[in-house]
């Protein structure tokens, strides 16, 4: 019998998978920092009251690199495991968020109390929506001047329509923020300023703040009493819940996505921290909170569960893969189900391939630390895989599965790039293979015309920061082209077509004639084949090659050689030669009848169309709109802030080159914004005249 030796170091329910989503400038770095520091050192050290030690331990870690830029991070709280995965804040990288929230169990979101809803915040609110992920938020810069706790909560309520329930008032704010209260037990904490908020005194709610804080307690209360039995019965009853029920209420009505829990404080004045983490404790699930995560088993086709438990099959999805030059590359996975030893098989489901593990790493702020296991709801960096990319499934090929696979957007942009010297020829393609490995929005292609590599992704700034990486970390000196458009080309009109593909002269001949139906089919459906060939006409065996012979054709359209897109092929009807038909012949008879029809089913030029959200000072208004008409853009709608105004429209990718500059020469630097993807539309006669040349 097989002696069981894992053992697991903590218990999943005592795990917390979570990430910090923010506008940029928010304070996310500075709050996952003292979030690092409070749970490594110092919460070891327990009391430290000089604040000059502790001022010096923090500025050495910096010197050493905290390394909060891993894409996960592990630290220990109350007894807890917590793990932080890292979100890019700009929305330029939306693969990256994408794929950071997929594997989360919640999140905190920071805000800033001067600043509060920002554009950002809103769209990565919403992506954590999409995937219904529980939160709490932390508003922070409580000690900026300006700073609002509740104008914050209000624009929380209005824009993102969040169930906002504050767990906390600020005790003060701007110079005087010292503390917070919390409104469950009403006590005050009040941060000592000359130990880098390792202290703090519990205190009575000063009386001038009583009725306020009474007020909100009421409130809070009211809140839970509607999400929970107990909590109401107590309220109808005039009793007081214990503390205990209202945790329990809290953490309940969190996970369910009933409310958002409000906490503050200041990162940069290391004031509320501590209770940040108890919150994320406290209220955020762990792995077995949530509902278990599904897919499909490769084999049957059929959809399949992994429960989060260490007995289930194991199963993993990779959401990083962190090419790193100097050392070897990193492949981080979460663990759904089961349990996994180091320097054993694992099976990649998504690329059928069996794989050894090296090493298993997790990553501490400022240290690695080697396991030899890892198991259910365990977030965990492996050495070692080879062919793997973010995104594939990995698992026990007994039980294979492929987890829900991430969505990507299409990339929009691209940019010729070639080496400078031929040394840099062959460190070229590495390096753009290492990072198109990271990020699957980032694609690599060879021109096969040209001989030109050509890179694409997802806007300006997109490439522009993997131009650097390039440059900077790799070492890789490089011509790089002008950005370009991607473009891309339907059709408007249904047509039937034909094609045949007949050689008979001497020796074995080729026989290949298809006819089909090209229509028009729906934005974002890409090629859609459809077989409706009976009684044998065709024999099945050349229809994967009649569909292959249209998704080819369909790479270069008939107005200017962009892919072709949405439209629906039916082939209908064809006929075949007993001794001369082949897969080579219907492939190109269809590649043939393709390439004929949408050249007669009045094809257009589509370009890709970007979201975009500008956030600026009103004096500024005026021009940042004539500026977005005159790019051919559309203004959506206009909201009001407190003293700003958020401008949301949509304009065509090809006027929005360099605009980052414009906007800050038009605004003295005064407007921020963001700008991604949102869908391809047809261009106007006149662009694609100048586009095609004709
Ligand atoms: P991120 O872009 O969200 O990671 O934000 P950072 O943590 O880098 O902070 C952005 C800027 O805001 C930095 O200059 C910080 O020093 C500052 N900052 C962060 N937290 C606070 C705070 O609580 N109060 C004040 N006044 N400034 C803060």
């Amino acid at each position: 019998m097989k002696v069981k030796t894992m053992v697991r170091e903590y218990p999943i329910e005592k795990t917390r998978n979570i990430g910090i989503v923010a506008h940029i400038d928010a304070g996310k770095t500075s709050t996952t920092e003292r979030m690092l520091y409070y749970t490594g050192k110092l919460y070891k050290i327990g009391e430290v009251d000089e604040g000059t030690a502790t001022m010096d331990w923090m500025s050495q870690e910096k010197e050493r690199g905290i390394t909060i830029t891993s894409a996960a991070t592990t630290c220990f709280w109350l007894n807890h495991r917590i793990n932080i995965i890292d979100t890019p804040g700009h929305v330029d990288f939306t693969a990256e968020v994408e794929r950071s929230l997929r594997i989360l169990d919640g999140a905190v979101g920071i805000f800033c109390g001067v600043g509060g809803v920002q554009p950002q915040s809103e769209t990565v609110w919403y992506q954590a929506d999409r995937y219904n992920i529980p939160r709490i938020a932390f508003i922070n810069k409580m000690d900026r001047l300006g700073t609002n706790f509740f104008s914050c909560l209000e624009a929380m309520k209005n824009k993102l329509k969040v169930n906002v329930v504050p767990i906390q008032l600020p005790l003060g704010e701007e110079d005087n923020f010292r503390g917070v209260i919390d409104l469950i037990n009403m006590k005050t904490m009040i941060y000592s300023d000359d130990a880098l908020g390792a202290v703090f005194n519990e205190e009575n709610v000063p009386s001038e703040l009583a009725a306020k804080a009474k007020e909100y307690r009421a409130r809070l209360l009211e809140k839970l009493a509607e999400e929970d039995e107990v909590i109401m019965d107590k309220f109808v009853h005039g009793r007081e819940p214990s503390l205990k029920e209202i945790k329990k209420a809290i953490r309940e009505a969190t996970i369910k996505g009933k409310i958002v829990p409000v906490l503050c404080g200041t990162a940069l004045k290391n004031k509320g921290i501590q209770p940040l983490l108890d919150a994320i404790v406290d209220y955020l699930p762990s792995p077995i909170d949530v509902p278990s995560i599904k897919g499909m088993n490769p084999e049957t086709g059929e959809e399949e569960e992994r429960l989060a438990s260490d007995q289930a099959p194991f199963s993993a999805l990779v959401f990083k893969i962190a090419a790193d030059p100097y050392v070897e590359k990193l492949s981080f996975f979460r663990v759904y189900s089961g349990e996994l030893s180091s320097k054993t098989q694992v099976y990649n489901s998504t690329r059928q391939r069996h794989e050894r593990i090296a090493r298993l790493l997790q990553m501490h702020a400022n240290k690695r630390e080697e396991k030899t296991e890892v198991y259910a709801g365990d977030i965990i960096a492996a050495v070692g895989l080879k062919s793997i990319a973010t995104g594939d499934t990995l698992c026990s090929e007994k039980d294979p599965v492929i987890l829900e696979a991430m969505h990507f957007p299409e990339p929009v942009i691209s940019m010729a790039i070639e080496p400078k010297t031929n040394v840099d020829r062959e460190k070229l393609s590495l390096t753009l293979a290492k990072l198109s490995e990271e990020d699957p929005t980032f694609r690599v292609m060879v021109n096969e015309e040209t001989g030109q590599t050509i890179i694409s992704g997802m806007g300006e700034l997109h490439l522009e920061v993997l131009k650097e990486r390039m440059l900077r970390d790799f070492k890789v000196q490089a011509n790089i082209g002008k950005p370009q458009v991607a473009y891309k080309e339907t059709i408007t009109k249904s047509v039937k077509s034909e094609g045949k593909f007949i050689k008979q002269t001497g020796g074995r001949g080729q026989y290949g004639y298809v006819f089909l139906d090209i229509e028009p089919a729906s934005s974002g459906d890409g090629i859609i084949f459809e077989n409706k060939i009976i009684g044998g006409k065709i024999p099945r065996e050349f229809i994967a090659s009649i569909e292959k012979g249209i998704i080819e054709a369909a790479k270069g359209g008939a107005l200017a050689g962009y892919p072709v897109v949405d439209c629906r092929v039916i082939l209908f009807d064809g006929s075949y030669h007993e001794v001369d038909s082949s897969e080579f012949a219907f492939k190109m008879a269809a590649s043939i009848a393709f390439n004929n029809g949408i050249r007669k089913a009045h094809p257009v030029l589509l370009e890709p169309i970007m979201k975009i959200e500008v956030l600026v000072p009103e004096d500024f208004m005026g021009i940042v709109v004539g500026d977005i008409n005159s790019r051919r853009g559309k203004i959506e709608n206009i909201e009001q802030g407190v003293k700003r105004k958020t401008i949301k429209g949509s304009a065509p990718l090809s006027e929005m080159f360099g605009y980052a500059t414009a906007l800050r020469n038009i605004t003295q630097g005064r407007a921020t914004y963001t700008m991604e993807p949102s869908y391809y539309g047809q261009a106007p006669k006149e662009i694609a005249e100048k586009i095609i040349g004709v």
